[in-house]
């Protein structure tokens, strides 16, 4: 079903409502000036039916004596008096030997009271009866009578004229109207062009055009282009996520790949020197197969261990925090790492400037945090110390948990990238061990703390890592 548009149903109620308007208006002009016109008429016929004199004998025998025009009577005027049993006894001027002679009825009840028009010879007349009555005896009747073909012409040209005028309004209005609409819903047009251009090419880069107007569609027009801004940014921002997830899988496996294939190959191996294919090598080479099975299992383990802590992070899973003093955190993370494998020293500075400090947090991710950056900083520091200082802002509004290491250090291009999952700056590569998960793992730490971290590292000298937590505020004891 095709359904009519909006501008052409525009016009037509627009348009109707006009004609239905000139109607009303025309009609009432057509019927006052017919009614002015034969009112003329008909005030001159009663004249002309004045004029008749009328003079009643009071003899019955010789009847009853008319005269016309007492005075003088207009030779336009058709005035005749008929008297039922002799038939017409005077007529006026204009009616004497005339082509024009009008009816009249037989009997005084045929007679039509009051004004008719009639048609005689072709020519339009109006026609008004008056009885004469003598006592309640009607003995004649006197008949006065217009021609009105100028006033019926006059009429009909000025029916003609309002009826062609009629039209020709309601075809201009109508033109003009259906331009008129369509101009005013040309941004609509612009709209629908863009909503189909965006369906059809998935291109959601586009914006409609915007007109001057700040008129309903002008608003219209901004709404939709934000929202479809919105869109935009919402769908980049999935296919983005989506991207890096896609990206996440696959190192993943990858990583998970590689420990797998020497433990299989170790394991194959092993089968076939226990079945005899092989001849079994001595002791010392089946003891170095076991310790890199064992090696890569470990690092498995950590890998899984890694990836299920970002899933879960990923998954939105927020561990519970409460709020609690940092300092024992602090302290007995301090403890644990001096037992730590390491080749440089460890330092712990005077940590009484926080002995009160609160903040908010999960002490075990706390703990888990600050592991990964010391275990960082001994692994990627071959001489010199790494150490571990703690203080509050300026604006008495964090905390910072500094952790510096005099070790290689990183260069400007590297240290945006240390966050990404399995970034490792090549240095590390092949040198250390690890999953280049475990700054990821740290940033999802802080994020759900609320927190920051601030990285300054020159390559080759060592590098600083500052971990910023917001106070606890005091009286408030909901967690973050
Ligand atoms: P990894 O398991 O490789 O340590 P991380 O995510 O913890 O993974 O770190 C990512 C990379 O950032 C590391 O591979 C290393 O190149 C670099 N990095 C991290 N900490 C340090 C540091 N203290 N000094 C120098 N480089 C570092």
């Amino acid at each position: 079903m095709t359904s009519m548009s909006i501008r052409l149903k525009m016009t037509l109620w627009y348009s109707s409502l006009i004609a239905v308007a000139l109607i009303i208006l025309g009609a009432g002009v057509y019927l006052f000036v017919t009614y002015n016109t034969y009112n003329d008429v008909r005030v001159n016929i009663m004249n002309s039916i004045d004029k008749v004199g009328v003079i009643v004998n009071k003899d019955e025998s010789s009847g009853i004596e008319f005269r016309i025009g007492g005075v003088s009577i207009d030779t336009n005027s058709y005035v005749q008096i008929v008297d039922y049993t002799r038939g017409v006894i005077i007529q006026s001027d204009a009616l004497i030997g005339s082509d024009i002679q009008f009816d009249y009825p037989s009997t005084p009840d045929k007679v039509e009271q009051g004004f008719v028009q009639v048609v005689e010879n072709s020519y339009n007349f109006m026609i008004y009866n008056k009885p004469v009555k003598i006592g309640d005896n009607t003995v004649a009747l006197i008949q006065g009578a217009a021609y009105i073909g100028r006033e019926d012409k006059y009429l009909d040209d000025l029916r003609s004229i309002l009826i062609f005028s009629i039209l020709f309004v309601l075809l201009v209005t109508f033109t003009s109207g259906l331009y008129l609409a369509g101009r005013a819903l040309d941004p609509l047009k612009k709209i629908i062009q863009t909503a189909n251009s965006v369906q059809d090419r998935s291109n959601l880069s586009v914006r409609i055009e915007r007109g001057l107007p700040n008129d309903e569609l002008g608003r219209l027009t901004d709404t939709l282009n934000g929202m479809l801004e919105r869109i935009e940014t919402t769908y980049n921002e999935l296919n983005e996520t989506y991207h890096t997830q896609r990206r996440f899988v696959s190192d993943a496996s990858h990583e998970l790949r590689t420990p797998l294939t020497t433990i299989r190959g170790n394991i194959e191996l092993m089968q076939k020197m226990s079945s005899g294919q092989l001849e079994p090598s001595n002791l010392h080479t089946m003891q170095e197969m076991m310790e890199d099975i064992a090696d890569e299992s470990r690092r498995m383990s950590d890998l899984v261990a890694d990836l299920l802590s970002l899933a879960r992070s990923d998954a939105g899973v927020r561990t519970a925090k409460t709020k609690q003093r940092v300092l024992p955190i602090i302290e007995d993370v301090a403890r644990r790492a001096s037992v730590l494998p390491r080749k440089a020293e460890w330092e712990v500075a005077d940590l009484s400037e926080i002995e009160d400090v609160t903040i908010f947090a999960n002490s075990d991710a706390v703990q888990q945090l600050l592991f990964i950056f010391i275990d960082n900083a001994f692994k990627y520091t071959p001489s010199g110390a790494v150490s571990l200082r703690a203080m509050v802002s300026p604006d008495r509004a964090q905390l910072g948990i500094v952790i510096s290491d005099t070790g290689i250090g990183l260069s400007n291009e590297q240290i945006p990238k240390i966050f990404d999952r399995f970034y490792r700056a090549d240095a590390s590569r092949g040198e250390t061990s690890g999953t280049g998960l475990g700054l990821s793992i740290a940033k999802a730490i802080i994020d759900e703390h609320r927190g920051s971290i601030e990285v300054k590292s020159i390559e080759g000298q060592g590098s600083e890592f500052t971990l910023w937590f917001p106070l606890a505020l005091i009286g408030s004891e909901d967690g973050v």
